[in-house]
This record gives C-alpha cells, sequence and structure tokens, in this order.
C-alpha cells in the first residue's frame, strides 16, 4: 500500500467510528468513549486531511458542527448560525492564538470564561417576552424545545426592557447536585444512569414531557448575544454586564486581560477552582473583546477565528487501593467498590471508587494494596483507571463465593457479568427491596427513606413490604429521632399509598426488567394483578413494547411462591391490586379472541387491550376454547385451524360494531 491508501484507508476508519461516537453522543446522550479519546481521533483526522486535503470529504465529522436535529421536535432555522469552537489543548497553542489574533488585531484584550460542559441553546425574546427556545442542532437548524425550556427558573420569560427583539446564546447544564441525585435514583430503579452532567442535561432538555425535564433541577448561563435590537453595544464585557441588567444569569465569571500570559493566568486559576464550582466545566473560553476586531477577525465554516476553547486535561491521581467492599443491591447483585488512600482530585476528597464487576478487577488484575490511577469519569464518578504496581507478595482478587451480607453461595448467571446472591430472606436484599417499594416512583411513601427503613428492619418490625401495612404508630413511636406526631403521619402515608395505582405496585415489586414504564404497560394490559399474576410468558411478549427478556423475567418472578404468598398478604392488608387507568367493561367477558394477519386500522396492541378492556382475554394460538378469531391481511395458519374447527372469524370491522352495540 503507498502513503496515500494508508492515509486514506485510516482516513475512513477514523470518518466511520467518530460519525458512531457522534451519533451516541448528540442523538441518545449515551457516548462511549471520553470526550478527550473523542478528541484525539477527530485530531488525527484532521491532521491527515491537512495532509492529503483530497480526503477532506464535504460530510467528514471534522466539517460538521454538533449532531442533527432529532425528529421528535419542531425544526428551528437559526438566522445567527450557532458556531463551535476551535480546540486548544496546550498553552503553547493558546499563545498560538493570540499570535494569530495580534496580526489582525494588536492591541486585542481577552475575556475569559469559564466553558460550561451543558448543551447549547438559543433564546428568543420579542418585546421583552420569551417567545421561542431552541438546541444548538447542526448549527443551522435545531430543534423547538420552548416548553422544556419554560421549566428552568434562570431563563427569564420577561426581560427587564421591552427590546423589539433579541437573541442570546447559552449553555444549560445540570448542576452537580441535581446529578448526584438523578443518577441515585436510576441506580435504585437499575435503570441505565447518565454518563455525566453533561448527557443527563441533554437527555433531560429533550423530552417530550416538559414535566420531567421540570424535575430534573437544569440550569442555565448565557454567555451571548446572537442579535439584538434596539441597543448598541461594542463590546464582549459590555454585552455580558448588559444582559444581566436585563435579568439574566450569566456566566459567572468574565474578566478582561490586555495580554496572553494575564490570560493564561486566569485559565490557570479556574483549571485550579474546576472541581469545587458546583457545575461541571470542560475548558475556559479565550475570547476577543471589541466587535470591531472579532469581525476583522472573521470565521471559518466551523468557528470563529477570534476564540479559542483551552480543554483541560481529565485529572488524574495515584493513590493505594487499601480495601474492597462488596456491597449487595436490591437484587443480589454484589457490587465491588475500591476503599482508597484519601486523595484530592478535581476539587474534591476522594476515598471510594467503583470496580463495576469480577471482569473489570481481573482485566485490570486489581489486587488488595495496589498502588492504582484514579480518574473522575465525566469529572465527577471517580473510577480505578489502571494499577501502576502490586504491592509485594500479592494474590490476584477473588470476588467472595458467599454474600457477604447473609452467607449464601452466590451465583454467576451465563451471559452477565454480576455476581448475585438469590436468597430472598437476604437482610441486605431486604433493605435495598423496601427502599425501593417505597421511594417516590414506586409506593411513593412520605417519610420512609432510607434511615428510617434501615430502623425498621433493624428493629425486626419489618421483614416483607406486607409488613409495613400492618405497622402500629405505637410501634413506631419509640424509634430513634421519631416522636407521636411523625409516627402518625408515617402511618397515615402508609395507609395513602395502598389506594395508588396497581402500575405503581408492580414496580414496587422490583421485578428485575421491569422499569416504571414496563410495569405500566402490564397494568394496563392485564387491568388487575391477579390477571397479571396468571398471565403467560407469551402473552407478556405480546405487549407492545417488550422483550422476552422481560417477559421472561416477570413470568419467572409471578410463578414464585414468594410472590403468590407476598400479593396474598398485600390483598388482605387492602392494598389495591386494580389498574385506576384502565376502563373496565364486560361485554366479552368469557370470550378468548385468538388475533391473526394485518389488521386495518389497530395495531395488534391496540386490538388486545381494546378486547382486555372490554372483560376479553387474548390467547396466542387456536384450540377448541377459541371463542373468535380476529383475522386482518395475510393471516395465515391460526385462520386455517379457526376453519377447520368450526371457529367463527371476525373482521376489525365486526369486532369494532360487536362493541358499538
Ligand atoms: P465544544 O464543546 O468543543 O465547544 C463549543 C461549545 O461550547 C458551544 O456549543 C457552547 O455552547 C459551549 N460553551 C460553553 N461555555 C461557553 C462559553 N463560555 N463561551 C462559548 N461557548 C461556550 O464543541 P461542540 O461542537 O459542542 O462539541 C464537541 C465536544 O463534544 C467535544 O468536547 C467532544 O469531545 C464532544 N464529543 C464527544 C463524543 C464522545 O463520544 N465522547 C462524541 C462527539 C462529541
Amino acid at each position: 500500500m503507498t502513503e496515500f491508501e494508508t492515509a486514506q484507508k485510516r482516513a475512513e476508519e477514523l470518518r466511520g467510528l467518530l460519525n458512531y461516537h457522534s451519533r451516541l453522543y448528540y442523538e441518545q446522550d449515551a457516548p462511549e468513549i471520553e470526550d478527550y479519546e473523542y478528541d484525539r481521533l477527530l485530531r488525527e483526522l484532521e491532521g491527515l486531511e491537512a495532509a492529503y486535503p483530497m480526503l477532506a470529504t464535504a460530510d467528514s465529522p471534522t466539517q460538521r458542527i454538533g449532531g442533527r436535529a432529532g425528529e421528535q421536535f419542531a425544526p428551528v432555522t437559526h438566522t445567527v448560525v450557532m458556531e463551535s469552537l476551535q480546540d486548544g489543548f496546550s498553552e503553547e497553542e493558546v499563545r498560538d492564538f493570540d499570535r494569530r489574533v495580534r496580526e489582525t488585531a494588536p492591541d486585542a484584550q481577552y475575556v475569559v470564561e469559564p466553558k460550561i460542559d451543558g448543551l447549547s441553546v438559543s433564546l428568543e425574546y420579542e418585546n421583552g417576552l420569551f417567545v421561542r427556545g431552541s438546541t444548538r442542532g447542526d448549527g443551522q437548524v435545531g430543534e423547538d424545545i420552548t416548553q422544556n425550556l419554560r421549566t428552568i427558573h434562570t431563563i427569564p420569560l420577561r426581560i427587564r426592557e421591552p427590546l423589539p427583539f433579541l437573541e442570546v446564546r447559552g449553555e444549560v447544564y445540570m448542576p452537580r447536585e441535581s446529578f448526584l441525585k438523578l443518577t441515585e435514583q436510576q441506580e435504585l430503579r437499575e435503570e441505565k444512569p447518565f454518563k455525566n452532567p453533561r448527557n443527563a442535561a441533554a437527555g433531560s432538555l429533550r423530552q417530550k414531557d416538559p414535566r420531567v425535564t421540570a424535575s430534573r433541577g437544569l440550569s442555565i448561563f448565557v454567555f451571548n448575544i446572537q442579535q439584538i435590537e434596539g441597543k448598541e453595544l461594542s463590546g464582549h464585557q459590555e454585552s455580558l454586564d448588559y444582559l444581566k441588567s436585563l435579568g439574566f444569569t450569566t456566566i459567572p465569571f468574565y474578566s478582561r486581560y490586555d495580554t496572553v500570559e494575564a490570560a493564561l493566568g486566569e485559565i490557570r486559576r479556574i483549571g485550579e477552582i474546576r472541581g469545587t464550582l458546583p457545575f461541571d466545566i470542560d475548558g475556559a473560553v479565550v475570547k476577543v473583546d471589541r466587535f470591531t476586531q472579532r469581525e476583522a477577525l472573521g470565521r471559518t465554516s466551523k468557528f470563529p477565528k477570534w476564540a479559542l476553547a483551552y480543554k483541560y486535561p481529565p485529572e488524574e491521581k495515584q493513590t493505594k487501593l487499601l480495601d474492597i467492599e462488596i456491597n449487595v443491591g436490591r437484587t443480589g447483585v454484589l457490587t465491588p467498590t475500591a476503599v482508597l488512600e484519601p486523595v484530592l482530585l478535581a476539587g474534591s476528597t476522594v476515598s471510594r471508587a467503583t470496580l463495576h464487576n469480577e471482569d473489570m478487577i481481573r482485566e485490570k488484575d486489581i489486587r488488595l494494596g495496589d498502588t492504582v490511577i484514579v480518574r473522575k469519569a465525566g469529572d465527577i464518578i471517580p473510577e480505578v483507571l489502571s494499577v501502576v504496581s502490586h504491592r509485594p507478595g500479592s494474590r490476584p482478587y477473588e470476588m467472595p463465593k458467599t454474600c457477604p451480607s447473609c452467607g449464601a453461595p452466590v451465583h454467576r448467571e451465563e451471559g452477565e457479568a454480576a455476581l448475585r446472591c438469590n436468597n430472598a430472606e437476604c437482610p441486605a436484599q431486604l433493605m435495598r427491596v423496601l427502599i425501593h417499594f417505597c421511594s417516590r416512583d414506586a409506593m411513593d411513601i412520605e417519610g420512609l427513606g432510607p434511615a428510617v427503613v434501615e430502623l425498621l428492619v433493624g428493629q425486626g418490625l419489618v421483614r416483607t413490604p406486607a409488613d409495613l401495612y400492618r405497622l402500629r404508630v405505637e410501634e413506631v413511636e419509640p424509634l430513634e429521632r421519631m416522636g407521636r406526631k411523625s409516627a402518625e403521619n408515617l402511618v397515615a402515608a402508609i395507609v395513602r399509598s395502598k389506594q395508588n395505582d396497581v402500575a405503581r405496585l408492580i414496580f414496587a415489586l422490583g421485578i428485575r426488567h421491569i422499569g416504571q414504564k414496563a410495569a405500566k404497560l402490564l397494568a394496563l394490559r392485564f387491568g388487575t394483578m391477579e390477571a397479571l399474576a396468571a398471565a403467560s410468558m407469551e402473552e407478556m411478549e405480546s405487549i407492545d413494547g417488550f422483550g422476552a427478556v422481560m417477559a421472561e423475567s416477570a413470568a419467572s418472578f409471578f410463578a414464585l411462591p414468594q410472590t403468590t404468598d407476598l400479593l396474598e398478604q398485600l390483598r388482605a392488608c387492602g392494598v389495591n391490586m386494580r389498574s385506576l387507568e384502565r376502563p373496565q367493561g364486560d361485554l366479552l367477558a368469557g370470550k378468548t379472541f385468538v388475533l391473526t394477519g394485518t389488521l386495518p386500522t389497530l395495531t395488534r396492541a391496540q386490538a388486545s387491550s381494546l378486547i382486555e378492556k372490554n372483560g376479553g382475554k387474548v390467547a396466542s394460538s387456536v384450540s377448541k376454547k377459541t371463542s373468535f378469531v380476529l383475522a386482518g391481511e395475510e393471516a395465515g395458519s391460526k385462520l386455517t385451524k379457526a376453519n377447520s374447527l368450526g371457529i367463527p372469524v371476525l373482521t376489525e370491522a365486526q369486532l369494532l360494531k360487536m362493541l358499538n352495540e
């Protein structure tokens, strides 16, 4: 292969990789690699394209800003392009930038700001009123997310002067505290947690339901005027001061400097305090202050030539691994956590780090007493990156063979990375089961957080969720920091939760792979806990949005004798077992339907739920017990069988008519 061919091959490879990661990052908010790894790949491609300009295709990731706008929201065309920024990874690159600037603007002054790691948005105001907000998208076309942005308290809905028109640009971000709260809840629900606050902010902003956005604690820093009518401004610092006076929350610090060395001093200072800020930053931005000089410097197709984003390297530190602690989760999963000699890392003291699972420990050959490198992934969650050296005489770490909480043997199921304790009575699991049961998205029992659950379990008052419903005020009152009033409130909250929709109860049971959404689907489809418990795996699998893994997990959960027993007890305590959202009719009571072929207007899921809402049952195969076969186009062997058994066949129209009568 010639040199050119090698470069061509590598460029193609890089383009594929970058497009893949870019899609994960911008469209799914779920990156697989760290930003600086992505940046390294991008730089490599830029290098190749600079050496062989023929390789620079118009659709190359080096030519593109951000990601495509999604289809979920209405498109917004940006009159003023929302540009990206050129990057610099060393102080030398900042000095080079300064030299380029001074060729055109010898007396340039710089404003240095933190670079907030969030999501860029545009906000438009007409006569002082907030009228539209959108994402950056690819810089030219973004998504209309006005309703979601309205839920962010730091976005003024009316500004202090009724300017005819104003468009500002800002960065929506999730404060660290909100992020930690969110990921904690996600972990409790065994959902995949967001990787870092940026992805969490992006995911929260692009929600269909603004109420979800509102619950995520987002905020904004405004950092630029895109368009303005009715006011003359000549520089950046002045315009930020003006935005502040209008009621915007501007970028928290934006000082001005005469020389690049002074600007570098500020970059270093921001780097030092970076970990102590209540939000994530991934760099500092150096911007030429005067607008006339910005005009003279101009832009490339992707970024302005008057600004540079200096990116801080992720902070890494060396420390000692003192111990490995094993925690037992709600579903019995054993998670190893490294206990570290405390080190100061990106602004906070780190003394614990996740080790994920057995495989990771083995791959990195992490042993007790090792000297290790730790890093904050996404600058927040500490992880052990690698081993520097083993302690002399150390041996590979072995995960325990028995549960550290109850002593039962642990298992690793095929295809799974996790070790699991399957003992239903395991106290560690019981604690987690109860905490989940009471949590906000499950039975929502106010006042029953982890601390109280621990007390109740510790005192032997509660052994199963059903025990909660048997608690008496006199039993709760003597608990630590409780008292009469709190005890009464707690018992009242427990009693109130009996009226919850059955969907909450299904979710609260903590069935593996059954999240909040799946629980709702099950409740709507089966209507009652009784019907759900009697349903077959096939019936569950036929629900739109249900996969085999979910159906299998739910079906085997309901087949357990402990489940039957628990449900029996909950029922006896008066806990509601019906869907409140599903209107019940009995027009089709006692009738069993089998569906085949494609119906003209209804999906299979809709037809099934219609039949069930009216008291009928849907089965998966035709037998003598089948009352009707509902057949659409391209009906298969089920129709043949129905005909041979003499079972009446209905069209969709006939079914609908039957229901209308
Ligand atoms: P960028 O993040 O490098 O810089 C531009 C952005 O900075 C602007 O959109 C702006 O909103 C924001 N910003 C924050 N504070 C600012 C301030 N004070 N002044 C001006 N702008 C400010 O560029 P980008 O095009 O948004 O995205 C590239 C980033 O995305 C890179 O960091 C890259 O690593 C990351 N990325 C990562 C992956 C991955 O898989 N990990 C994939 C794609 C992109």
